[in-house]
C-alpha cells in the first residue's frame, strides 16, 4: 500500500498544470495560453511550438517516452493512440521530438469508432485537436494531451466538443442576463461539476470464472444469498482491510493525476463502495471522471480485485449511480446558485433557479435522453434509483420563497435556522436551507443542484451538454423578456412569478418512490420514458433537432448519429447478454443440471432397489420437480434463441424497430431463462453449481 506523508508533494505531480506550466513556459507564452484557458480567448497557434516543447522535456523528466491525443469518441470510453517521442536523423540515430503541430492537431483513422452515420468508410480520416483548457497529463509513460475528435467535415465525433460548446453557449447567455442586471464586470461564467461515483468491488478469482462478468459486465444469473442489504449495516460502515488498502492506493494514484479524490465511503449494497472528488470546470471534471473510472478498475486489479462500474451488476440489492452536482460561477469566482441574504442578489439567485425549473421542465425529454442506456434502464424507478420520471426538488424553503412571490402573501413557515442538538457539549448547528432528499432525480441541494439518474459507467458530458444548453435557453428567453420591459425591475418580479406559475408542475418535494407519485406525475401530464427505446425517437422530433442546432450544440446530422448510435450500443449490448446467456445456459447450466438430475435418478433407482417405500416417494418426488426446472430452463433457452432470431430479421437499418424487439421480446425471454436458471440454483448442491454465487461476489472480498 502507498504511504504518503504529504499529500500536497505528490498532488498533481503528474499534471502538465498552472505552477508546471508558470516554471517552464516563457512570460508572455504563459499569458497567452492563460487567457484561451482562463477567458476562452482563441488559442494563439504561434505559442503551440514553445508549449509543445516545455511539455515534452517536462513529460521526459516524468519518464514519458510517448504522445497521444486522448479523446472520449462515443463509445464513451477514453481512447489512446501513442505515438513515441522518436524522430530518425540517421539510420541509426534518433532524436526525441514533438512539435507544436503534433500539440495542436493528430489525425486518426475514424473508421473503427462509432459514428452512427457521420462518416462512411471511405471518409476513414478523423482528426483531434488539442483542448488546452484541460490540463496535459503523463500516464505510464505516456504524455495524454485531452482533445476534441472530429470527422473530416468537422462534424463532432466525440462527447467533449458538444460539451465545449454548450459550456460556451450557457456562458454567454449567463454573461448577458448579468449584464442586464447590472454586472458590469463578468466576462464569463463556467458550469462547475462535482460527479461522485459509486462502483462495486469483486474478488478477481470469482470475477474470473464468471462469463456474464466477463462480457457484460454485470450477473445475468444469480440467486440472491440470505443476507443482502436489508440490514443497512455495509452504508459507511467500516472499511475492510483489503478495501481500505485498495482506496488508500486508488487516492494516491488519482492526486497524483491532480485529481481531487477527497471523500470515499462503503455505499448501501454489500461490496459496493462510492468516491466524491471536489467541484470543477464541467469541462475538465468530465476528462477526470473519466480517468478515475479507468484508474479504479486499474488499481483493482493490482489489489487481485475487479472494480466493476455496471449500473445494475447484481439484481436483488443497489446498482450503481453517478450523482452530477452542478453549478454555474462567475469568473470572479460566484456562485450563481447561492442563496443571497440581500435582495438583489437574491433576485438574481431566483432568476437562475427559475431558468433551471423553466429548462427541465421544457427539455425533461433531453435529459433523460442523456441518461439512457440499457444497464441504466434496469436500474431507474427501481426504488434505488430515481424514477423514471424527472422532477425537481427544490426543498421547503425555496419553495416558499417562490410561493410568495407569485402569491404576494407572507408565509413565515420557513425553517428553524438552527438545529437544536439538545446535547449540552455538542454545538447547535446551522441547518442546510435544504433537507435531503434522495428520491429526486433532480435536486437543489444548498448551492448547487444534483442530478441523479445518470449509471455509474456514463461520461457526464452527456447530461451536461443537455442541462448547460437548456439552461441557457431559458436564460435566453429572460433576457430577452428583460431587454423588451420598460420597467426592468417589474419585470424581473413578472418573469419570476410567470416562470414559476408556469413550470411549477415540475417541482415535487416529496417521496418520489410512493406510488402517490406516480399517479400524481401521471396527473400533472410529466413525461415519463420507461426505457431507452421510449426516450430515444425525441432527438428526432423537429424542435429538438432546432433547438440543439439553434444554440450551436449538435447539427441535425450529429444529433442523428446520437441518436443512432443509442440506439444501436441498446442493441448490441443486449445480445451481447442474450448471447452470453446461451452460452452460459448450454455449457454450464444445463450440464450441471443433468448432473444433478442423474445423481437424483440414481437415488430413486436405488431407493427402489432397497425397497424402502418413503425415500423412494421422496426421492422420485425430488427428480419430477426438478425435471419440471430443467424443463423449464429448455424452454426458456429455446424462447430466447427464437427471440433473437426476431432481431436478427428485422432489417438492416431499421434501428429502432430492432431496439423494441429486443426490448419487448429478447428482454423478457431473456427474464424467464434468468429465472428458471436461478431456481435451479437453490436447489442445486454448492459443488455441482459451476460459477461463484452471490455469496462469493458480493461478500468475497475480506
Ligand atoms: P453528498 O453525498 O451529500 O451528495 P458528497 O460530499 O459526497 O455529498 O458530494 C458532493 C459533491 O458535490 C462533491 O463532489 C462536491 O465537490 C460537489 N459540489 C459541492 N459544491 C458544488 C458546487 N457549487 N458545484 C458543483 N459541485 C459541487
Ligand atoms: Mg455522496
Amino acid at each position: 500500500m502507498s504511504k504518503v506523508n504529504n499529500l500536497s508533494a505528490i498532488f498533481g505531480c503528474n499534471v502538465f498544470n498552472d505552477s508546471v506550466m508558470r516554471s517552464k513556459l516563457p512570460k508572455n507564452v504563459y499569458i497567452s495560453l492563460k487567457q484561451t484557458i482562463k477567458e476562452g480567448a482563441e488559442l494563439d497557434s504561434a505559442i503551440a511550438e514553445v508549449v509543445a516543447s516545455a511539455m515534452k522535456d517536462w513529460a521526459i523528466e516524468l519518464g514519458a517516452t510517448h504522445y497521444c491525443h486522448w479523446f472520449i469518441p462515443l463509445t464513451g470510453s477514453p481512447a489512446e493512440k501513442h505515438n513515441a517521442f522518436l524522430t530518425l536523423i540517421s539510420p541509426d540515430e534518433v532524436i526525441m521530438e514533438f512539435s507544436g503541430k503534433n500539440l495542436i492537431k493528430g489525425e486518426a483513422d475514424a473508421s473503427s469508432f462509432p459514428s452512427g452515420g457521420l462518416r462512411a468508410t471511405f471518409e476513414a480520416r478523423g482528426y483531434t485537436a488539442w483542448d488546452c483548457t484541460s490540463p496535459a497529463f503523463v500516464k505510464d509513460g505516456t504524455l495524454c494531451i485531452p482533445t476534441v475528435y472530429t470527422s473530416y467535415n468537422g462534424e463532432a465525433l466525440d462527447k467533449k466538443a458538444p460539451l465545449l460548446r454548450s459550456m460556451e453557449c450557457v456562458s454567454n447567455q449567463s454573461v448577458r442576463l448579468l449584464r442586464l442586471l447590472g454586472d458590469k464586470h463578468v466576462n464569463r461564467v463556467m458550469p462547475s461539476i462535482g460527479a461522485e461515483q459509486e462502483y462495486f468491488l469483486v474478488d478477481e478469482k470469482y470475477h474470473s470464472q464468471r462469463l456474464d462478468l466477463k462480457f457484460a459486465g454485470k450477473t445475468l444469473f444469480g440467486a440472491m444469498p440470505p443476507k443482502g442489504q436489508e440490514l443497512d449495516d455495509h452504508y459507511y460502515g467500516n472499511l475492510k482491510q483489503r478495501v481500505s488498502e485498495f482506496m488508500a492506493d486508488l487516492d494516491v494514484e488519482l492526486w497524483k493525476l491532480g485529481i481531487t479524490s477527497k471523500t470515499k465511503h462503503n455505499e448501501v449494497a454489500p461490496a459496493q463502495h462510492e468516491l466524491a472528488p471536489i467541484f470543477e470546470i464541467a469541462s475538465v471534471a468530465c476528462d477526470r471522471n473519466h480517468l478515475t473510472m479507468e484508474v479504479m478498475k486499474k488499481v483493482a486489479k493490482k489489489h487481485g480485485m475487479r472494480c466493476m462500474l455496471n449500473e445494475k451488476p447484481f439484481e436483488g440489492v443497489n446498482g450503481s449511480g453517478k450523482h452530477n452536482n452542478w453549478s454555474l460561477s462567475t469568473d470572479a469566482g460566484e456562485n450563481l446558485f447561492n442563496p443571497s441574504s440581500d435582495l438583489k442578489n437574491n433576485k438574481r439567485f431566483l432568476l437562475f433557479c427559475a431558468a433551471v425549473i423553466r429548462g427541465v421542465d421544457l427539455h425533461a425529454d433531453l435529459l433523460r435522453f442523456s441518461v439512457a442506456s440499457a444497464g441504466n434502464d434496469c436500474r431507474l424507478g427501481g426504488h434505488e434509483a430515481p424514477p423514471t420520471v424527472i422532477s425537481i426538488f427544490l426543498g421547503d424553503d425555496l419553495t416558499n420563497t417562490f410561493e410568495q412571490i407569485c402569491t404576494g402573501v407572507k408565509n413565515n413557515d420557513v425553517h428553524q435556522a438552527y438545529l437544536d442538538m439538545g446535547i449540552k457539549t455538542v454545538p447547535n448547528l446551522k441547518l442546510d436551507s435544504t433537507d435531503r432528499n434522495r428520491t429526486s432525480p433532480f435536486a437543489f441541494t444548498g448551492n448547487k443542484f444534483e442530478f441523479r439518474m445518470l449509471g455509474a459507467p456514463t461520461s457526464v458530458a452527456s447530461c451536461n451538454i443537455m442541462l448547460n444548453t437548456i439552461v441557457a435557453e431559458s436564460l435566453d428567453y429572460i433576457s430577452t423578456r428583460l431587454e423588451k420591459a420598460a420597467d426592468i425591475q417589474q419585470e424581473i418580479d413578472n418573469v419570476i412569478k410567470d416562470i414559476y406559475e408556469n413550470h411549477k408542475r415540475v417541482i415535487f418535494n416529496g417521496d418520489g418512490y410512493s406510488e402517490e407519485w406516480r399517479k400524481e406525475a401521471k396527473r400533472r401530464k410529466l413525461p415519463e420514458f420507461n426505457d431507452t427505446v421510449d426516450v430515444a425517437p425525441c432527438l428526432t422530433k423537429k424542435e429538438n433537432i432546432e433547438f440543439l442546432a439553434n444554440y450551436g450544440i449538435f447539427t441535425p446530422v450529429e444529433l442523428n448519429s446520437r441518436y443512432e448510435i443509442t440506439l444501436r450500443v441498446y442493441n448490441k449490448t443486449k445480445n451481447i447478454e442474450a448471447k452470453t446467456m446461451i452460452d452460459m445456459t448450454e455449457k454450464q447450466f444445463l450440464p450441471a443440471g443433468f448432473e444433478y438430475a442423474n445423481c437424483l435418478s440414481k437415488g430413486v433407482k436405488n431407493a427402489k432397489e432397497a425397497g424402502i417405500e418413503s425415500v423412494y416417494a421422496l426421492e422420485k418426488k425430488k427428480a419430477e420437480q426438478f425435471g419440471a426446472i430443467l424443463n423449464d430452463i429448455q424452454c426458456a433457452l429455446d424462447e430466447l434463441k427464437a427471440s433473437l432470431q426476431e432481431a436478427y430479421d428485422v432489417k438492416y437499418g431499421q434501428t429502432l424497430k430492432r431496439a423494441t424487439v429486443y426490448r419487448d421480446k429478447v428482454d423478457s425471454s431473456m427474464k424467464k431463462l434468468r429465472k428458471a436458471v436461478d431456481t435451479m440454483e437453490t436447489v442445486i448442491p454448492r459443488k455441482l453449481y459451476p460459477v461463484p454465487t452471490y455469496v462469493e461476489l458480493l461478500f468475497g472480498v475480506d
